[in-house]
């Protein structure tokens, strides 16, 4: 049994009340956690350790950023087993996707920085120096579906601009957050630089969100979450990005190489059992080659090795989606039980058979159920990709049109003949409801910074 602290000010912590932790692989509880309500005590310590750590150079946050990616590379396979244990996700996945993907996170930005140069914009008669201060203390809040992934992608790029960070992982994922505070403690990154809170959202999650010393909110999770996190910290004026859900589309184009699309859209059906907000939920295929393209995708999808969804509350409303998809209407074509075993599992679903305007096809269900449509021509696979509230990502399939459609789709990533091919320098977000601003690069950069002029008369 693991018993999760919270990391304040380089000490762990622990709060009266706790909670369980629950695998989703069989139900049993793995870990307790803090039930955190208030974060002034690291916010405190957030705000004593910003002098010290801002005043930095970039090259030293640069190195500090390696020794943590050193440290999380040396222990990759503990990253994956507890990324597994918490998640219920298969070991491979937790081990290539969540475990290294955070190390290359660290080591991006590390990277990165060494790069980044400083901004001169010359005037006939003055010289404009652009200079990039730190926001300040930030509140980084991440969901259960890539837990160390997606907060690293977070952590990394607001400490090397020289902030302080208050972070918290989601409640039902919070073990490799707690097991990074653990080794950045080991390597003696400087106290309060880094402090994790855990906790449910409502409470502890809302209390950053509404601290005024918190200068910043870096949010990943739901649509509906990020409309309250928005509300409360607009009106304070608090630095924002959202990163939101999404119901995205892979469209098969009739000149596609089927081998290439069958396995590229299968895995972004299903990898991490559908919960990686990427994921393409809407699977839409012309009509010249549907039969064979759904004949193959059937077939290896018999083949592909799913773990549980992350929770029994989540399978619900997963399980919820599939009766609604049959009152719509839908033919399941594969999957759509519980298999007869303890934890949240329930078997990969294809739904065809629905109208692309159905609520089947345009909620967000984030598990492993997708909807199948045909389409006659481009124009039509465009305004179907396009008809729901959000605008995330995206993949196209085709050897000769694949970016002329890629262009035209709502959303603020689209692959063509690939999915989740990722450089970390490029922007990552969604548009419409799936989120505001962008992170990745100098995107990244810029969020968690201020970026200031100072202009200079000439003599
Ligand atoms: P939630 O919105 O439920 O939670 C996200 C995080 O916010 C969790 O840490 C949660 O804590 C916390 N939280 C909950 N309520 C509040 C609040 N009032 N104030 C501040 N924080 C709060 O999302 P899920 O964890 O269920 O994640 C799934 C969603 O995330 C999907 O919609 C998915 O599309 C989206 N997502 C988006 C990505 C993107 O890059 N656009 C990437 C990955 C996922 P707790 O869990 O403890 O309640």
């Amino acid at each position: 049994m693991i018993h999760v602290e919270n990391l304040i000010d380089g000490q762990f912590v622990n709060v009266e009340e706790n909670f369980d932790d629950i695998s989703p692989i069989d139900f049993s509880v793995i870990a307790t956690i803090p039930r955190t309500k208030n974060v002034d005590a690291a916010v405190t310590a957030a705000k004593n350790a910003f002098g010290g750590w801002s005043s930095l150079t970039l090259h030293q946050r640069c190195d500090w950023l390696d020794k943590i990616a050193d440290e999380l590379e040396n222990q990759i396979e503990e990253v994956a087993r507890l990324e597994a244990l918490d998640t219920g996700k298969p070991m491979e996945v937790a081990l290539n996707v969540d475990a290294s993907r955070s190390v290359n996170n660290f080591r991006f930005f590390a990277d990165f920085g060494r790069t980044l140069e400083s901004q001169e914009f010359k005037m006939d008669d003055a010289t404009n120096y652009v200079v990039r201060k730190p926001v300040g203390v930030v509140g980084l809040i991440s969901p259960w579906n890539l837990p160390l992934y997606l907060l690293s992608w977070k952590i990394a790029p607001a400490l090397l601009m020289g902030n302080t960070i208050i972070a918290k992982p989601s409640e039902i994922t919070p073990l490799t957050a707690h097991f990074l505070g653990k080794l950045c403690v080991k390597i003696g990154l400087p106290d309060g630089v880094l402090n994790i809170v855990h906790g449910y959202g409502p409470e502890v999650g809302q209390a950053i969100v509404e601290h005024s010393e918190i200068k910043a909110i870096s949010f990943t999770g739901g649509t509906s979450t990020g409309k309250i996190v928005a509300a409360t910290a607009a009106p304070m004026f608090k630095k924002l990005s959202l990163e939101l859900g999404g119901k995205n589309a892979s469209i098969v184009l009739d000149d596609a190489d089927l081998e290439i699309a069958v396995s590229g859209v299968l895995r972004s059906s299903f990898l991490n059992s559908g919960q990686i907000c990427l994921c393409g939920s809407r699977v839409l295929v012309h009509s010249s080659i549907y039969e064979e393209f759904m004949e193959k995708y059937l077939r290896e999808l018999k083949e592909f090795n799913i773990g549980p969804v992350i929770s029994e509350q989540h399978r619900s409303k997963v399980l919820s989606y599939i009766e609604l998809a049959k009152e719509e209407g839908g033919r399941i074509l594969a999957g759509g039980r519980v298999p007869d075993k303890a934890g949240a599992w329930i078997e990969p679903t294809v739904i065809t058979g629905l109208s692309h305007t159905s609520r089947t096809a345009t909620e967000e269900i984030f598990g492993p159920v997708v909807t199948v449509h045909k389409f006659d021509t481009d124009d039509e696979a465009i305004e179907m990709a396009n008809c729901t509230q959000y605008g995330l990502a995206g993949s196209v399939w085709s050897k000769h049109r694949g970016r002329e459609v890629a262009e035209k789709i709502e959303s603020g990533m689209v692959w063509v003949n690939t999915w989740l091919h990722r450089d970390l320098r490029v922007p990552f977000g969604g548009v419409k409801d799936s989120g505001v601003g962008r992170e990745g690069g100098m995107w990244s950069i810029g969020f968690f910074s201020e970026a200031v002029n100072i202009c200079v008369m000439e003599d």
